[in-house]
């Protein structure tokens, strides 16, 4: 699945499909209150009114650059809170590879944020050790997002993403931490979008007149740009996320811009009363 932004192309590609079983995530986007938003049947969400979300990577193509912009669950890693996250053997690289970007194309991986769905192929245990998954990549940590996490990782689980999936990248000297708000390329400008973690930064992409926005976790889900309250329960600062949710949604709705999501597919945010509605694009 494609989307093009002047002459910039987004590739998705998926690492695992749910339906359900967000509750977890989202506790308040019941199915009663979802069906109350019909506007995100049937690509957001089913007629029950259960989520519809992936894990997947984009692929960012620019005329001089391949970017990866987060990189799912990973295969083998150990220690992850969810068990089924653990373990992993699934064909990411595989479908990386045939959909024409094996791993050695890819010149610059960028996350959005260092949680454990964002970060898991940055490596893959080779040998007993865990390297770079983008041997030819630099990889591209917001500064106060890696400074956090490198601080504040005291759970078992969230010591062991850091350990498996990012450390390595720094100890192969392949991580360039850089400010919130820098320019990647020049059709990229990242935002920083806080509140999810303390330095999730989000993607504006510019090209030849048309912009996208890769918005990361700012929302997990379009039923967020309703309730710009339903803050996840991984948002590190609740009351934050919200307030980014209302300023990036504001700053870009009733415009043509293409907005995807880091686990979510693309459409247009259009003003809906006092908040925001997710339009599917192409629709
Ligand atoms: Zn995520």
């Amino acid at each position: 699945m494609h989307w093009n932004v002047g002459r910039v192309k987004i590739t998705k590609i998926v690492e695992l499909e749910t339906v359900g079983h967000t509750r977890f995530i989202l506790p308040l986007a019941t199915n009663e209150e979802i069906r109350k938003l019909p506007w995100l049947i049937p690509h957001f969400a089913t007629e029950e009114g259960r989520l519809k979300m992936s894990i997947h990577a984009l692929v960012v193509e620019t005329p001089s650059r391949r970017i990866a912009v987060d990189t799912g669950l990973g295969n083998d890693k150990q220690g992850r809170s969810i068990p089924t996250w653990n373990n992993r053997r699934g064909p990411f690289l595989d479908d990386l590879t045939a959909a024409g970007f094996p791993p050695e194309s890819i010149d610059t991986v960028l996350c959005t944020h260092l949680h454990v769905d964002h970060v898991g192929w940055n490596t893959r245990l080779v040998g007993g050790r865990w390297v770079p998954t983008f041997e030819k990549a630099r990889y591209v940590f917001g500064e106060r997002e890696y400074a956090y996490w490198r601080d504040h990782s005291v759970e078992p689980d969230k010591a062991a993403i850091f350990a498996d999936s990012v450390a390595p990248i720094v100890e192969a000297g392949q991580a360039d931490l850089i400010a919130s708000d820098a320019r990647i390329c020049e059709e990229i400008t990242l935002i920083p979008t806080p509140g999810h973690s303390p330095g999730h930064m989000s993607l504006h992409i510019r090209s030849e007149g048309e912009e996208g926005l890769l918005t990361g976790d700012v929302a997990h889900h379009p039923c967020q740009m309703a309730h710009l309250d339903w803050s996840s329960t991984a948002d590190s600062d609740p009351v934050q996320s919200a307030k980014t949710r209302r300023e990036l949604f504001a700053r870009f709705a009733d415009r043509p811009v293409l907005v995807i999501g880091g686990h979510f597919d693309a459409g247009h945010i259009q003003r809906d009363g006092n908040a925001f509605k997710f339009i599917v694009a192409g629709s």
